[in-house]
């Protein structure tokens, strides 16, 4: 549902020690160079093309981008990627091995280092963002209330006009004499209004209160129980753990009662990096564009 949040997690807070000069916004930034759309930075991707090289005449050189992926997250960019396959085996050897047969741009290479893949290039090919705002327009979900305690407001039912039922349809003739079976079928009285269950009003939820710091950072407790809630902002796009590598979460598909099926986040590898997290870990919400 093209849900553009994203949870960074960072070893600790830039605002602890630094005073004014440590933001949220620099060190996220640091965090995620390798993500970052390059174009925005006045590069040419196209000159960096394989397809385009001219080796007499070659483009600038630049800085590549590092950036890090899970072998899970290689299978998903693969699957994005033209002319690329997920190996059978999708092993670290057998998913860099694809990832450099179609490696599009000059200097685009994959090494494994560790339980990783390290992509450096010129030109990430999966960039994620362009710019992002930390909390941006998610910032009213985050609040110490739980979603059940957010404020409620009853306003009348517009279905029934907030008198619960819904008045009979007046007929000029006796039920006897009406033309049409339907009409002397009708039923002469009121009927409870469906919309509202009778009860003329109707509970909106109102938004939840804004929160204190609109500069939001959480512990990774504070961050399970922010998951716990339910709200838009249980459903991340991905998360950046505190090695720098960006994993989008799967949907998974979930069929209630009714035998409604419905998407959610699936939020395993989240909490369990969470959980996971040593002492003084921080985890920075941020909206972002899309890659
Ligand atoms: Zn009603």
């Amino acid at each position: 549902m093209g849900a553009t949040i994203t949870y960074v997690m960072l070893a600790e807070d830039p605002r602890k020690d630094r005073g004014d000069n440590g933001t949220l916004y620099y060190e996220v930034m640091v965090a995620l160079e390798g993500y970052v759309g390059r174009h925005m930075q006045d590069l040419e991707p196209e000159d960096y093309l394989k397809s385009n090289h001219d080796p007499s005449n070659p483009p600038e050189p630049v800085e590549p981008q590092v950036w890090r992926m899970t072998a899970d997250q290689a299978v998903y960019e693969l699957r994005l990627r033209d002319g690329a396959a997920v190996p059978d085996e999708p092993t670290l050897n057998s998913l860099a091995a694809e990832l450099n047969r179609t490696a599009a741009y000059v200097g685009e290479e994959y090494r494994i280092e560790d339980d990783l893949i390290v992509g450096s290039s010129p030109y990430n090919p999966e960039w994620k963002f362009n710019s992002f705002d930390v909390g941006g327009r998610f910032v009213d979900l985050f609040t110490e209330i739980h979603v059940d305690d957010w404020p409620r407001e009853q306003a009348p039912c517009a279905n029934c006009d907030g008198k619960g039922e819904i008045p009979p349809e007046s007929f000029v003739l006796p039920r006897a004499l009406r033309l049409t079976a339907a009409a002397r079928n009708a039923n002469d009285n009121a009927t409870p209004c469906p919309r509202c269950g009778g009860k003329g009003y109707r509970t909106l939820v109102e938004p939840p209160p804004p929160p204190e710091d609109s500069d939001p950072a959480f512990s990774p407790d504070q961050m399970l129980k922010i998951l716990n809630n339910g709200t838009e902002a249980a459903e991340p796009q991905a998360f950046v753990d505190l090695r720098g590598t960006w994993q989008y979460l799967p949907v998974k598909m979930i069929e209630d009662e009714d035998g409604r099926r419905y998407g959610e986040t699936d939020l395993t590898l989240f909490k369990a990096a969470l959980s996971a997290a040593p002492p003084g870990t921080i985890v920075v919400p941020i909206e972002h564009d899309g890659g």
